[in-house]
This record gives C-alpha cells, structure tokens and sequence, in this order.
C-alpha cells in the first residue's frame, strides 16, 4: 500500500510512502475526528491513500493572506 501526500490547494505531490508497516496510528490519523477523515483522507480501490495537506508554498501563501483558508488543517 501507498500513501500519498497531496497539497490540498494546488493538488501538488508533495510525498508518497510505501510500507505496509506504516499504520494509521503512526500517521496521526487518530487524532483526527470522522468528519475530518473523510475530509482528508482518501482511500483509493487499490489500497493506496491519499493525504490532502498543506504545501509550504501554499502555506506561506495563506500565511501572508489568511482570509484564503476557511478550514485550518488539523495535520498541521
Ligand atoms: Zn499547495
């Protein structure tokens, strides 16, 4: 299985991890609440994951202009 990171504004890969070692757990996934999952993790039919998060391009953007971001990113 893999899991991907995508920033969730420009869509860009930001990083992917290949191991079935890797649980969710270890990911922080546990933290986030069900709503938050479902917003933030995908699961494809193949297994692989994707992770919607926040690039440091864009991050710096919503930095300078804050009003951008309606929801904070709790992987942050
Ligand atoms: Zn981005």
């Amino acid at each position: 299985m893999a899991i991907k990171y995508i920033c969730r504004h420009c869509h860009t890969d930001i990083g992917q991890i290949d191991s079935d070692a890797v649980s969710e757990f270890q990911l922080g996934f546990h933290f986030l609440t069900p709503d938050e999952r479902r917003d933030i993790i995908a699961y494809s039919q193949n297994g692989d994951v994707t992770v919607k998060v926040t690039c440091d391009y864009c991050r710096q953007a919503l930095e300078t202009h804050p009003e951008l971001v309606l929801v904070a990113n709790p992987l942050q």
